[in-house]
């Protein structure tokens, strides 16, 4: 497995770390940001524990690329924040392709030149699915209409199937936010696109192991690790 990491929106406030990860054989690319939303903190937490276990070999990509972006937005993590604007609003909607935040416009770049095949977009939420269809807590969500949606139905029946509290299952959602990365992946990229949801009422090593597995779950489904 050959590792890079190189910055993005280098010399501006949102400077940040990209790292890529390329497995002996070739295959899909899969695209992972966390941090979009500054105080999401256990889904960014997740994606800099996957960074550090694939840097220390600890976790290897067999085939295709994966790249990973752990903290989108770094002034809005360093003070706990959502972040204003919300960045997730400013992704190219419709048949407009330009981002209107510096921001996100270095991250649709980026899916523009690597294309991935997946994309996974880390978030948290309030409530618990379970308990109410008007809240994300625990939810994964993809598009109308959407290639991942079979892939997303079975890796939250796995994970239910599992020892998971009935009250912490997962469930899908399909909706088009526009200006959302997920939604620019999906309608400009064509990539299978989904935005994982932990409840952040939650503990942390909670939270951070809930989007690790889900994280784990896309990556096999890619074919990116040994099954
Ligand atoms: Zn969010």
């Amino acid at each position: 497995m050959l590792t890079e990491k190189r910055k993005l929106a280098k010399g501006t406030p949102y400077e940040t770390w990209l790292h890529l990860f390329h497995g002996k054989l070739s295959g899909p690319n899969v695209m992972i940001v966390a941090g979009i939303h500054g105080k999401e903190v256990g889904s960014i937490r997740a994606a800099q524990e996957l960074v550090k276990q694939l840097r220390n070999q600890e976790l290897t990509i067999r085939r295709g690329t994966l790249i990973v972006v752990p903290i989108a937005n770094q002034p809005a993590f360093k003070k706990r924040v959502r972040g204003n604007p919300d960045l997730n609003r400013t992704f190219p909607r419709g048949s407009d392709r330009r981002a209107t935040h510096e921001m996100s416009r270095a991250l649709f770049k980026i899916m523009q030149n690597y294309n991935p095949d997946w994309y996974l977009d880390l978030h948290e939420a309030n409530g618990l699915s379970s308990k109410s269809k008007n809240v994300l807590g625990q939810t994964l969500i993809t598009n109308p209409g959407n290639a991942a949606v079979p892939t997303v139905q079975k890796i939250i029946k796995q994970i239910n199937a599992t020892s998971i509290r009935p009250s912490h299952h997962f469930h899908i959602r399909l909706h088009k936010l526009k200006g959302s990365s997920r939604t620019a992946a999906s309608e400009h990229i064509h990539a299978r696109s989904v935005t994982v949801e932990t409840c952040w009422s939650l503990k942390m090593n909670t939270r951070i192991e809930y989007q690790t597995q889900v994280v784990r779950h896309f990556l096999r489904e890619a074919g990116l690790l040994q099954k």
